[in-house]
């Protein structure tokens, strides 16, 4: 066996300003990384033009998504820029239990969702920032996907969750992409080799370690 002796799959939770550039790392994060899926959101957002039904989001009327919250479907869910936004907890708990690591892409209110109901306690967290507040007017109004509205609402609402970017254990600025994958990489590498991911029962039977457990020190 290679790698790391581990249970199940892991979760990574990034979250960023819209804009920044999370969606595009995560494109590209999922070619270069085997066993990593991006978990499909529910939202009440309209589709985006290319956007594709199940793979980018899964889209739901509004009654539809305070329905599916009121059963309880939502692991976490948040309102962010004037839409509804959740993640199934049967669609991730399925990727999980079959061996894959998740990339959870979610806003700031949701990670703190998971944070502070401990869900996930092997959970990476994970914030993308953009260089400048300059370059992110930049890229939203480049991207050309909402109109004049819709960007000066994200970028009001910019601020507010990068205030928020101590709550998570990496920071990523993405400036240059391919050094912004880099690190993000690296970052899911050693999140995959972490002692909080590790099978103990794997390395006690492999190693015939029958001792009672010593305390490890601080
Ligand atoms: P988010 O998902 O965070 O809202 P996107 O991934 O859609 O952001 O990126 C916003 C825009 O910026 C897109 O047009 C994308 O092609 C562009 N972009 C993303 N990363 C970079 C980068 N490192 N350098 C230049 N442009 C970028
Ligand atoms: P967009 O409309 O640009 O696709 O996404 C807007 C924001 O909603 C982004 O910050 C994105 O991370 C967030 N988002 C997408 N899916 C979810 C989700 O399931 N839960 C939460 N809390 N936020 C989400």
């Amino acid at each position: 066996m290679s790698g790391t002796p581990q249970t199940g799959g892991g979760l990574f939770i990034i979250s960023a300003p819209s804009g920044a550039g999370k969606t595009t790392l995560g494109r590209e994060i999922m070619e270069m990384v085997p066993g990593l899926r991006e978990s499909v959101s529910y939202t009440t957002r309209k589709p985006r033009a290319g956007e594709v039904a199940g793979v980018d989001y899964n889209y739901v009327s509004h009654e539809e998504f305070t329905r599916m919250s009121e059963r309880g479907e939502f692991i976490e869910s948040a309102a962010v820029h004037g839409n509804y936004y959740g993640t199934s907890r049967k669609d991730l708990e399925a990727i999980l239990a079959g061996g894959e690591d998740v990339i959870l892409d979610i806003d700031t209110q949701g990670a703190r969702q998971l944070k502070t109901k401990s869900a996930f306690p092997g959970a990476v967290y994970i914030f993308i920032l953009p260089p400048s507040l300059d370059v992110l007017r930049q890229r939203l109004k480049s991207r050309n996907t909402e109109g004049e509205e819709q960007v000066a609402l994200r970028l009001q609402n910019a601020l507010g969750e990068i205030k928020e970017y101590e709550m998570y254990d990496y920071v990523i600025v993405n400036d240059v992409l391919s050094e912004a994958l880099e690190r993000l990489k690296a970052v899911i590498l050693a999140g995959r080799s972490s002692l909080k991911r590790v099978d103990r029962e794997w390395v006690r039977k492999n190693f015939n370690i029958i001792s009672a457990k010593k305390e490890v020190p601080d």
